[in-house]
């Protein structure tokens, strides 16, 4: 027998609303009825964090209008604990909310700088979450500012705020930067880094105490999470994200899929996917599928992905395009200059009309 979305049969819950949990939500509404679970009333555009820390007025987008026509129901709180027993999931309002299949997208955050929202111990540390905070220190006057991480959110945001602040910007990383490009593309950067008057320090590892600047950015590198998920007994890899086979469901909980950083997704012409928002988008959208397809006896598919660029800002007025090969290698053929910089700000404002496009 056909089960149609209105059936009471089953329900999917989805934790996290970024762009791998409010897109598989939005999928599989289409088929099942859905719960969204995560604190914030508005999607947050996270790939322009820097920008707000360089002074952009906003990066979110209230759920509600997104979320009214599939009919799913925003639950504004935090998921603290998982039964996969009970199949439940236990909120830090202290209700308890039951699924049928779960899609676990709780995203990830910076790893490796221990700072609170407010810019770390002395005040003085500030990551991409606390951007906002970043910003009213930017506004404080002029100063000093270390970036640390010379990956594409520590190139971003270094490039970001040296234009569009009077702050003395140097960008500090272990190894060289820009490691994923390929030396066309990492000339590039390092020539729109000098331009901008970016100082820059590549060779080892840092920490916060080895740097006397008046502002430290940590963008060393992301960390998934999966505490909740940990604590289930949900099998992760060693790269600390849920382990899933190709259709995205957890290998330990076949009642569980994963999106977005906190999944190890891959495919075979990919390879393992990065913590990336090009990758947590179609991930969404084939474990949002997967999940209500499960559930409605519909087909479960296999996630299908491949690269085909990098696309970096480098302030307002200049990026960077890297062509890659299927698995993210890069290839020598690059874009550049202000028709790169107008490439990153379609591709960043795309991501939020596919979200839409999937709301209507
Ligand atoms: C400055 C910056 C620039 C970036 N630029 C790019 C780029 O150009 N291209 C690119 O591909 N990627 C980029 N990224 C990476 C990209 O933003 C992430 O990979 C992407 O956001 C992952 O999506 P997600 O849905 O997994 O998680 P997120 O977008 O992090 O969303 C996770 C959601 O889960 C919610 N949540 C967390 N914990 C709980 C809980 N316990 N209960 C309920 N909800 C919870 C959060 O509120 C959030 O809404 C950038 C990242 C940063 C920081």
């Amino acid at each position: 027998m056909e089960t149609t979305k209105n059936d009471e049969s089953g329900r999917v819950l989805v934790l996290g609303a970024g762009y791998g949990g409010l897109m598989a939500a939005l999928r599989a509404a289409d088929h099942a009825p859905v719960t969204l679970v995560d604190p914030s009333s508005e999607f947050t555009e996270r790939v322009r964090q820097h920008e707000l820390a360089a002074g952009r007025t906003s990066i979110g987008h209230p759920l509600a209008p997104l979320l009214a026509r599939k009919g799913v129901r925003h639950v504004p709180a935090r998921a603290t604990a998982l039964d996969t027993r009970r199949r439940t999931v236990t909120t830090n309002s202290g209700e308890e909310l039951r699924y049928d299949r779960l899609v676990y997208a709780l995203g990830s955050r910076t790893r490796g700088a221990d700072v609170d929202s407010t810019g770390g111990d002395d005040g003085r540390v500030f990551t991409s979450e606390t951007a906002a905070h970043l910003h009213e220190r930017l506004q404080d006057g002029r100063g000093r500012l270390t970036v640390v991480g010379g990956g594409a959110t520590g190139i971003e945001t270094a490039s970001e705020i040296a234009e569009l602040t009077d702050w003395e910007v140097e960008l500090v990383t272990a190894g060289q930067v820009g490691p994923s490009l390929s030396d066309k593309g990492r000339a590039h950067v390092r020539q729109v880094l000098r331009a901008l008057g970016v100082t820059l320090r590549e060779g080892p590892a840092v920490t916060p105490a080895d740097l006397d600047a008046d502002a430290v950015v940590w963008n060393a590198s992301l960390q998934p999470t999966t505490e909740p998920a940990t604590a289930a007994g949900i099998l992760l890899g060693a790269d600390g994200r849920i382990t899933v086979d190709e259709h995205l469901r957890s290998v330990s909980h076949p009642e569980v899929f994963a999106a977005g950083d906190a999944a190890g997704a891959w495919t075979p012409d990919a390879g393992a996917l990065r913590m990336a928002c090009a990758t947590a988008l179609p991930v969404g959208t084939r474990a949002g599928r997967n999940a209500a397809a499960d559930l409605t006896g519909g087909e479960v598919r296999p996630l299908r992905f491949r690269y085909q660029a990098q696309v970096l800002s480098l302030g307002r007025h200049d990026g960077l395009v890297q062509k890659v090969r299927r698995d993210d290698s890069p290839t020598d053929l690059v874009v550049t200059g202000r028709l790169a910089a107008l490439a990153k700000e379609q591709v960043v404002r795309s991501t939020v009309r596919a979200l839409r496009i999937a709301a209507r």
